[in-house]
């Protein structure tokens, strides 16, 4: 009994690590975003305080498969990664004067109120009561909340199918808010991958967040879970910075729609999870 599961955390561990290292050599880095060489900005400004910084702070997932996830280099890696990249490279920062901080769930806003970070992109839901404490840019993505099983459960179908069930999510985030309103018995924890093992062992039948999450934590344990059902929530991407610092809010809007014209973002996409995923047309920016 006891080899036997320390054979399957091996083998969870070995496919994690698989999936990280393909993650890097199918260049989950993506395309080198541009650098600007000289930009220039409004004196006072946000943008301008980073550029003549030459460094930036950015809030991450660090455990996010596709879309924030550390690897072997130690840096993370995703499309929430390379929409930070693309950002900081208009303000004539290099990737390598970006530094990654892990931002879960439940820090994003405190982290950003505090100037812990310069700004946050971690799959990071726009929503008023988020906008009462930080500001957003965006969205640039559109996901939806769903249900992850084990491969072989047959008994969840949709949301329905939760009402009175033990679920794992994370604490702060906006599925946890939801799964209550549905009424789950919701166990909270701090990642999305802690969720896992209380999934394997029968603690909770579910695991429900972001669709795209779910994928990713799909695609890492190949064979063990799988997503069920159709997205029943509107989870629009965001990018937050500090309350009312509406000058950078919308140069990151303008930045974005430049993505969207060029090329970069769908190349960011296509690197990262667009590996696993299908690209979609970005939602409008919303200039709020
Ligand atoms: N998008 C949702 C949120 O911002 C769930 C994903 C997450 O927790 O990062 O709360």
């Amino acid at each position: 009994m006891k080899r036997s599961r320390i054979a399957l955390v091996a083998a969870a561990a070995a496919s994690a690590l698989l999936f990280a290292g393909c993650a890097g050599d199918g260049g989950g880095g993506g395309a080198e975003p541009t650098v600007e060489e000289t930009p220039e900005f409004e004196e006072g400004t946000t943008m301008a305080a980073l550029a003549e910084a030459g460094e930036i702070t950015i809030g991450t997932k660090f455990d996010q498969p596709l879309f924030g996830l550390v690897g072997p280099s130690g840096d993370p890696e995703g499309f929430d990664v390379e929409i930070g990249k693309i950002i900081a490279g208009k303000l004539g920062i290099a990737e390598d004067k970006i530094e990654w901080t892990e931002t879960v769930s439940a820090n994003r806003e405190p982290f950003i109120e505090n100037g812990q970070v310069d700004l946050v992109v971690a799959t990071y839901t726009i929503n008023d009561e988020r906008k009462q404490v930080v500001s957003f840019a965006g969205p640039y993505y559109m996901a939806g909340q769903s249900i992850l099983v084990l491969a072989d459960n047959e008994d969840i179908a949709s949301e329905d199918d939760l009402v009175g069930q033990p679920v794992c999510s994370v604490t702060g985030s906006t599925p946890a808010a939801n799964l209550k309103e549905l009424g789950a018995e919701v166990l909270e924890t701090d990642t999305y991958s802690n969720c896992l093992e209380p999934l394997r062992n029968g603690q909770v039948v579910a695991v429900s967040t972001d669709n795209v999450i779910l994928a990713g934590l799909a695609a890492q344990n190949e064979g063990e879970f799988k997503v069920v059902g159709e997205p029943f929530t509107e989870e629009p991407y965001g990018i937050g910075v500090k309350l009312d610092d509406t000058d950078f809010r919308m140069w990151i809007n303008d930045v974005l729609e430049e993505s969207y014209e060029d090329g970069t973002y769908e190349e960011a996409w296509n690197t990262t999870a667009g590996t696993i995923l299908p690209f979609v047309e970005p939602p409008a920016v919303d200039r709020y």
